[in-house]
């Protein structure tokens, strides 16, 4: 088997692993760059060669190319149903037309490739890792992944029970470099995620509270794609007394995970379609991507109490919101540090009413300690790292390691 990183064994963003064996060719991932400059197909892929994607997890800077070859898509099931809604909403998603949905820990084989994918916990939704073999090889590929999530349990569940003796682990390591590197994200100690429930319960009031700082609208900025994030905001929501309110583009997003404790935590939470999404809906007859009738709030509503919502911020809903529902209201933004460029949209919005922002968030990615349990669980024979800046550290922290973007097995 021969292995090529066409992207990622430097760099954060635009993954794309080429796995060859008898002349057949797979990739794992084929995300879009970061870098908005970077050039979107690297200059070493060949794809004619390529018989089919294996995509992890569905974040743009893994799958965001997968529509460009004209091969099958392999993705989790519920990964690919949350595409296809996202693509409705969200340019340059790709809407996997040609997917074939695996199941977890269900080996498939394609090329002459044997694959097994592994759940893992990540802030994707539906996210895998892979074991994958081939003459005679067995290679692991970690994908994008953590433990301090609400699904833990799956990333805990490949540390207690590893596939066994793997030649070479392609590892990330985003959170790789200094104690915060240059990509915004925190090496040690991630804080867990439903530990933001208290973070942003602290920080903002609840509902009726007489205090006037922080006791109006809440608004929180976060990935409709992160459902994690959406499940602790719904829940700060309610031990605030107030209620949580999403857009159509949420509300498609956690109903398309069909996970039944989800569903029941969509059917307490309120649904405002800001004007943009109406018009969308309108023009486009999107009439079926609306919530029951019982569930949406309008916004007179909201104009008349706002300090009883915890509302998911758009950029769009300032043309929406007047300057008085936005009296002692604050802002939380539950994103990665890297897109506050000091002149980005939701920064000039709160310069401009003057109001509150905090940043409430963990990585979606393992720490170091969490990075050196998946090492020490899978013991490789040799560790290539891929998706981190600081590829040349990784061998402080682990055995066994090559720093190579091509290699032989
Ligand atoms: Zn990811």
């Amino acid at each position: 088997m021969k292995i090529l990183i066409h992207r990622g064994a430097s760099e954060i963003g635009g993954s794309c692993i080429e796995l060859m064996h008898n002349g057949k060719s797979i990739l794992l991932d084929y995300g879009r760059p970061l870098d908005a400059n970077a050039p979107i197909v690297p200059h070493s892929l060949l794809p004619e060669r390529i018989s089919a994607i294996i995509a992890s997890h569905l974040h743009q800077d893994h799958i965001g190319m997968a529509d460009s070859l004209a091969v099958p898509v392999y993705i989790g099931t519920q990964a690919l149903a949350m595409l296809r809604e996202a693509a409705v909403w969200v340019s340059h998603t790709p809407a996997l037309d040609n997917a074939v949905a695996y199941q977890p820990l269900k080996a498939f084989e394609v090329a002459g490739f044997r694959i097994t994918p592994y759940p893992v916990d990540h802030s994707a939704f539906d996210s895998y890792a892979f074991l994958i073999e081939a003459g005679g090889k067995r290679v692991f590929y970690s994908g994008d992944f953590r433990d301090s999530g609400y699904t833990a349990y799956k990333t805990e569940r490949l540390f207690v029970q590893p596939p066994q003796d793997i030649d070479l682990l392609l590892m990330e390591g985003t959170t790789i470099g200094s104690v915060i590197n240059s990509a915004g994200f925190a090496t040690h100690g991630n804080t867990k995620e439903a530990d933001l429930i208290d973070m942003i319960c602290t920080t903002v009031k609840p509902a009726g509270c007489t205090v006037e700082d922080n006791a109006g609208m809440v608004l929180f900025a976060a990935s409709s794609q992160n459902i994690d994030r959406l499940v602790t905001a719904y829940k700060a929501a309610n031990k605030l007394g107030r209620k949580f309110v999403i857009d159509a583009y949420a509300y498609s997003m956690l109903k398309a995970t069909g996970v039944k404790s989800i569903q029941s935590a969509l059917a307490n939470m309120l649904v405002y379609i800001p004007q943009y999404q109406r018009v969308k809906i309108k023009n486009e007859q999107l009439f079926d991507k609306l919530c029951p009738r019982k569930q949406r709030i309008f916004i007179e509503e909201l104009a008349q109490s706002p300090e009883k919502y915890l509302i998911l911020y758009r950029n769009a809903h300032i043309y929406d919101f007047s300057v008085d529902m936005l009296k002692n209201a604050i802002v939380l933004y539950s994103q990665w540090s890297g897109y506050l460029t000091g002149d980005s949209h939701i920064e000039r919005f709160v310069q401009q009413h003057g109001l509150p922002l905090r940043h409430v968030h963990t990585s979606g990615h393992a720490d170091i300690a969490t990075l050196q349990r998946l090492a020490q669980a899978l013991k490789p024979k040799v560790l290539v790292p891929v998706h981190s800046e600081y590829p040349e550290l990784y061998s402080e922290y682990f055995e066994n390691v090559k720093v190579v973007s091509e290699i032989n097995l």
